[in-house]
């Protein structure tokens, strides 16, 4: 027997119907910001992600699913922001469209250990803000992640925020801190030891117990901020002050890619457990210049959708009974009349299935319930003689008798 690839999931029809509401939520909210789909490939050139990611980091050095054909070799996405950037400066969308709120749903792919919260396939919900500098827009695109969640009906969930600075500023903050572990590094565990040279940001969110208590004890607040990029933390603070959503200054708050810059903020959840990021952001002011393209501000975040099933799982949500009715023919002629009745219901919009199989009217009534049906209509032999069918209402348990020339219209009600 064939058995799916660890790390990867099937997304059985149960399941299905959750996706769907978080999926259709997501793009009724995007289209509130005036946020636009774009649908980039999952298989892109190796070198974008090398490039934009950077060479030092984690998802480059480990996680990359590559394809080689020919001379070529191809990567799976582990992330759509570079995509987005490629397409953006490819398709000239900085010279016809300029600033431009762009969103995307879709599959990620990283070789990562497999385990609860983290997939080696995994899927985004994200958006791009390309175009801009100002700190209003930073303050809009947290305040769009918040309402996302709020859509989502998830509860307790924390909004950390910190600012990188720009370039300068970060080569500060990697010196500082390079600095201050130079005599700690005995004390690292191996992957930070590496990350010291390499990576040293990362040490900051190692997971490591050891790791942890000696990056508590270095004070980082906001001194390695320059003038300009500490002023523009302080505008983002305040918006989100305005706006009413709650924030937690979080200084030793990094992300683990090289592109960001300037404002970055994680979203996380204590009923998740170890993997606790239901999303995560920021700003990426210098990857559209670096890309290729002209310099432009922009910003954006991802949340991954499974981890955001896992939460409203948790927290007890469930989908809403579907409008489904459910036909049961009772006899031959019934079940003959029965499916152009099917025919012409489903032709006044309205969703409609039977029981193919004759089952007694005790399994079919089984069988109804099982796939979530509200309405089961029963069609025998009195019913068709006297031109009328049985509908029973699932949800209060009430039955009545409707004439079948106005079946579509009792059930539309
Ligand atoms: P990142 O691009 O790493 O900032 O990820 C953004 C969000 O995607 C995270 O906060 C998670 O919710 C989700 N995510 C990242 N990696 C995985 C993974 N391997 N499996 C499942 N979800 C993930």
């Amino acid at each position: 027997m064939y058995k799916h690839i660890p790390g990867t999931k099937d997304i059985l029809p149960d399941e299905t119907s959750l996706w769907q509401s978080i999926e259709e939520t997501s793009r009724n909210i995007f289209s509130l910001y005036n946020y636009s789909e774009i649908r980039t490939p999952a298989l892109e050139d190796v070198s974008l992600f090398n490039r934009s990611l950077g060479e030092s980091t984690e998802i480059v050095q480990k996680q990359m699913f590559l394809t080689k054909s020919g001379e070529d070799v191809y990567c799976l996405r582990p992330e759509a922001t570079a995509s987005i950037v490629r397409s953006y400066i490819e398709n000239s969308l900085d010279k016809t469209v300029g600033f431009s709120k762009l969103y995307y749903i879709g599959p990620m792919f990283r070789h990562e250990r497999p385990q609860k919260g983290r997939l080696r396939q995994f899927h985004h919900i994200g958006c791009e803000a390309i175009g801009s500098f100002e700190a209003e827009l930073d303050a809009e695109v947290i305040s769009l992640a918040d309402y996302l969640l709020k859509g989502f009906l998830i509860q307790g969930y924390k909004i950390k925020l910190n600012s990188l600075g720009c370039l300068k500023d970060k080569a500060r903050l990697t010196e500082l801190l390079r600095d201050r572990l130079k005599g700690e590094l005995g004390a690292l565990c191996q992957d930070c030891q590496v990350r010291y040279n390499g990576n040293v940001l990362r040490i900051l969110d190692c997971k490591n117990e050891t790791c942890k208590n000696v990056v508590e004890k270095i004070d980082l607040k906001d001194s390695y901020l320059c003038p300009e990029c500490k002023a523009h933390f302080l505008k983002v603070r305040e918006g989100l002050d305005s706006l009413g959503i709650g924030f937690e200054y979080t200084p030793h708050l990094v992300r683990g890619l090289d592109y960001y810059t300037g404002t970055v903020f994680e979203i996380s959840h204590p009923e998740l457990g170890s993997q606790d990021a239901l999303g995560a952001g920021g700003r990426y002011n210098n990857l559209v210049k670096e890309l290729g393209g002209p310099d432009m501000g922009a910003i954006g975040f991802a949340f991954g959708i499974e981890r955001l099933l896992l939460v409203t799982k948790l927290q007890g949500q469930k989908v809403t009974s579907k409008k489904l009715s459910y036909l049961i023919s009772l006899g031959e002629e019934a079940k003959k009349q029965g499916i152009k009745l099917l025919e012409s219901l489903r032709e006044k919009g309205i969703a409609c299935d039977t029981d193919y199989e004759g089952r007694s009217l005790k399994a079919a009534m089984r069988r109804a319930n099982d796939l979530g049906a509200n309405k089961v209509l029963i069609l025998g032999e009195n019913e068709l003689k006297n031109g009328v069918i049985t509908v029973k209402d699932m949800v209060s348990g009430e039955q009545k008798e409707v004439a079948l020339e106005s079946l579509a219209k009792d059930l539309k009600c």
